[in-house]
This record gives structure tokens, C-alpha cells and sequence, in this order.
């Protein structure tokens, strides 16, 4: 699979059917991915995947905006579309008609230079088909009919929008380089600590060239190691449009993770974990990426109180039970305390994520798996039984247990097998990927 991210954004005034369209485009093309508490589904985006590529679908139309004046709804999101994405899929209402509105949209699309594809939709019919023709009349070359609603020529209209789906430029480095994004709510300080640690006086840093809509990573080396910082759009400079909405910063951060190997997560000490710290966090397991938490502005807790800072820290670990018992640094981007650890602690979760597990280990772990106090049973008194297990992968740890009946494995069962696998494994801040199969 060609892992992209590339964004598709979905534009039209109201009621032309971007929703319903956003819904069917997504059907059964998601990406497959687990539960992990924090991570919600109910998203204004998605990772489509279609013939063999993928990219992030992104509806504008959930911006709830309704008391502005039509046109300066429209128009800021439009705005935001542009900046964001590489390709638009322009909706208009075929039953409707062109409008002025729709005149107007298209105007500011064509001096976006994106790739512009106008879905007429409402063609709920053959006999509808006549209506799209009036669209051309928009300018743009693309011009797909489309019902959403009845699920016709949703298809050809996924065929054009990959076709304008760049490939993802591939990276060129060694596997020695340790590619981090640093991710995070606005605001936590994360321009700020990446500053403080290209600033750092023994770091060697140069930039690399990006592509075009992903301008620039920036490499370092520090203590004789490489590491690449994953530019998340607006670390470098902010986005010209300051807008209160985390939709696209939740977005950026999705896209910055897909390209690194460890997630430096970075919350602010003052609010600490909130439901979208928690997103960003599943995301990353999801993604199968290595975890470090960095709990910055350290410098306005109150002085002379121990305590406190222990019991953020373990605040923070209990919220974030789910992520492995990541490493946990506290740093502040301003007094550049502990900044240098950051290099240290994701270099060794990369590390981690890459280990192997030796086989004696292995089955020191089924020992132990074995020993819990309830292994879980059909309640008819037939139980699981575990015969051996291997390590399938690495980036991210896979293994693959030989049962004799995977049927009788529960989500919490899992769950203590993969505590067990991070204790012995030492995969603190790795996710790890178990699979069941029935012996035969
Ligand atoms: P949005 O405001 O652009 O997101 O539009 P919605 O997706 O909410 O759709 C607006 C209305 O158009 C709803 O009543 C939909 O049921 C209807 N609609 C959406 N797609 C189609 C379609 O393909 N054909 C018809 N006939 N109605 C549609
Ligand atoms: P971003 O939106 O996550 O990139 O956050 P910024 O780096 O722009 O920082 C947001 C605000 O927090 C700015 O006013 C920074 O000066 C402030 N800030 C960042 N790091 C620290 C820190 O370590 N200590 C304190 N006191 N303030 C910080």
C-alpha cells in the first residue's frame, strides 16, 4: 500500500450533499484500525485507501459556522481547504442548478492551483445525466456525476481523485535515522521546544528539501545519532489563518505521525491530559509508532514542591494507561531544561521498537501468561491454552500466538498479554501487535 498523505478536500456551498458524499466516499474504504480508548470515530476526516493508494478525506462541511453570512462561511472554509489540501472535490446540486454562489467558489478555486473536481451530485438517475453539463460551464476540466445518496458513480469519482494523488516521496535516509514528530494540542509549546532543540549548542543541524506541500524536515545529529524532526505544518512558521478550530491541527498531526518512527507527545503541565491528547496518543498506536511523553513548561510549577511534580507525573501515566508505560520527561522548551533527554528518550524507544525478543524469552513469557490467576474459558469449563509463540515483525513488535482456540481470547486477556510482552520485552512506549491463531 502506498502510505500517503495527501488531503482531499470536500467544498460546496450548503445542502449540496457534501456530507452524504463524505460518508459514502469513506464506506468500508477506511483504514482498518483498532479500539483504543480516547480515539473516537466520529471524525470530520478519514484515510481513504482506493486502487492501491491512500490519502485523508476531509469534510468541511462539519464546520459550524451558521451564523456567519453565507458567503463568509463558504469562504473561510474554503480558505482552510486550500491551505490544507493538494486536491478538492468540488459539490454542486445538479437538481439545482449552477448558483452565483457556485460561480463564486469556483473562481477562488481556480487561483488556488489545486487540483479541482466538480461531483455534480443529486444524478440520482440516467435520465438525470443531462443536468452535470451545465457544470462545465465552471471551467474545470473535471466534471464527474454523481449520487450520493443512491451510491452511483462514486467509483469513477474516487478514479479521478487518485489520479491526481502524488506518490509519496520516499525517504532516502539510512535506517539509523530516527524520525520524530513532536505533536500536540495549540499551544502545549511545540514550535518552541523544536526551536529550543535545533538551538541546542551540540546539535548539528541542516534541512532537508521536502516536497512541495510538506516544505521542510529538519535533520540532527546529536551524541554521534541522526534524527529527522517531522515538520507538522506550522512548527516552523504559523499558519496565516489563525482559527480556533483544532479540526486541521488534529489532521496535521495525523500526517506528521504517518511519516515518523516515535511520536513525542507534548502536553502542556498546566492543563495536562485532555480527550485530545488521548486522540493523538491512540493515533500513534494505531499507526504502529513508538511513544514519548514530554510534559513541558515545567518552569511554572511553584518551586520547593516535590510532590506536585510526582503526582502530575502520575497523573499523566494513569490517563495514559493505554500507551505502554511510555517514557514520561519533563522539560521546558523556555529554560530548556531536560530538552537534551528528548534526543536520549525517543532514541531509545526507537531502539525498542525495532527489538527482537529472543525465543528463551518468549517462553518465559507464556510461563508467566500461564501462571495468571484466570485464563479465560468458553464458561463451560473449556479454557485457553497457549502452545507457543514467535515474533512475526518488528516496527512495531508483532507476535503470533498458537492457541487452541482463538475464540476464547478477550479484549482484557489480550490486554495482559501485551502488559506481560512490554515488561519482559522492555517495550516501553512501543505498541505492540499480537495475533491469535488456532493450532491445527
Ligand atoms: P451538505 O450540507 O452539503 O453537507 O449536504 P448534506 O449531505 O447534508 O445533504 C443535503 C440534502 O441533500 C440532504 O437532505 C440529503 O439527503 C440530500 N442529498 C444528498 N445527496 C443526494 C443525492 O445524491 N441525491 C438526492 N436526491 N439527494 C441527496
Ligand atoms: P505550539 O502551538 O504548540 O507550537 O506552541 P508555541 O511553541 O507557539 O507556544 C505557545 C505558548 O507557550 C507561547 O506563548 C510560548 O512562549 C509558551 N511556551 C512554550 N514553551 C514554554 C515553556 O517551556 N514555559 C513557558 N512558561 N511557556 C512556554
Amino acid at each position: 500500500m502506498d502510505r500517503n498523505t495527501n488531503v482531499v478536500a470536500i467544498i460546496g456551498r450548503a445542502n449540496v450533499g457534501k456530507s452524504t458524499l463524505f460518508n459514502r466516499l469513506i464506506q468500508k474504504r477506511m483504514a482498518i484500525v483498532d479500539d483504543i480508548p480516547g480515539v473516537t470515530r466520529d471524525r470530520l476526516y478519514a484515510q481513504v485507501e482506493w486502487a492501491g493508494k491512500s490519502f485523508y478525506l476531509v469534510d468541511t462541511g462539519g464546520f459550524p459556522n451558521e451564523d456567519e453570512p453565507l458567503f463568509d462561511m463558504v469562504g473561510k472554509q474554503i480558505d482552510r481547504a486550500i491551505e490544507e489540501a493538494s486536491v478538492i472535490i468540488f459539490v454542486v446540486d445538479g437538481r439545482e442548478g449552477i448558483l452565483p454562489l457556485d460561480f463564486r467558489i469556483a473562481e477562488i478555486l481556480r487561483r488556488s492551483n489545486r487540483r479541482v473536481i466538480v461531483a455534480v451530485n443529486k444524478i440520482d438517475e440516467p435520465m438525470h445525466e443531462p443536468l452535470l453539463y451545465e457544470a462545465f460551464a465552471l471551467g474545470f476540466e473535471d466534471v464527474v456525476g454523481v449520487s450520493a445518496e443512491h451510491n452511483r458513480n462514486i467509483q469513477d469519482l474516487l478514479d479521478k481523485v487518485v489520479m491526481y494523488i502524488e506518490s509519496e516521496v520516499s525517504f532516502q535516509e539510512d535506517g539509523e535515522t530516527i524520525k520524530i514528530s513532536i505533536v500536540g494540542r495549540p499551544n502545549v509549546g511545540k514550535s518552541s521546544i523544536f526551536n529550543s532543540m535545533i538551538g541546542e549548542e551540540r546539535a548539528i543541524v541542516s534541512n532537508l528539501p521536502g516536497t512541495t506541500r510538506d516544505p521542510i524536515d529538519t535533520e540532527i545529529t546529536f551524541g554521534g545519532k541522526k534524527y529527522l524532526l517531522i515538520d507538522t505544518a506550522g512548527l516552523r512558521k504559523k499558519s496565516r489563518l489563525k482559527d480556533d478550530i483544532e479540526f486541521y491541527s488534529l489532521l496535521r498531526a495525523e500526517r506528521a505521525i504517518d511519516r515518523s518512527d516515535v511520536v513525542l507527545l507534548v502536553l502542556d503541565v498546566t492543563e495536562l491530559v485532555t480527550d485530545q491528547d488521548k486522540r493523538i496518543a491512540g493515533i500513534a498506536l494505531e499507526k504502529g509508532k513508538g511513544i514519548a511523553v514530554a510534559i513541558n513548561k515545567w518552569d511554572l510549577l511553584p518551586e520547593g514542591q516535590p510532590k506536585l511534580g510526582d503526582n502530575i507525573i502520575k497523573d499523566v501515566k494513569d490517563q495514559l494507561y493505554f500507551i505502554n508505560d511510555a517514557p514520561i520527561v519533563t522539560i521546558s522548551a523556555l529554560s530548556k531544561r531536560n530538552l537534551f533527554k528528548i534526543f536520549n528518550v525517543c532514541g531509545e524507544v526507537y531502539t525498542r521498537w525495532q527489538t527482537r525478543i529472543s525465543t528463551s524469552n518468549l517462553n518465559n513469557i507464556i510461563r508467566d501468561i500461564i501462571s495468571f490467576q484466570r485464563l479465560p474459558s468458553d464458561g463451560k469449563g473449556r479454557f485457553l491454552k497457549i502452545f507457543y509463540v514467535t515474533q512475526v515483525g518488528t516496527a512495531p513488535p508483532s507476535f503470533l500466538f498458537f492457541v487452541n482456540d482463538k475464540n476464547l481470547v478477550d479484549k482484557p486477556f489480550e490486554r495482559k498479554v501485551i502488559n506481560e510482552l512490554v515488561k519482559i520485552g522492555d517495550f516501553r512506549g512501543v505498541p505492540i501487535r499480537v495475533f491469535w491463531k488456532n493450532r491445527r
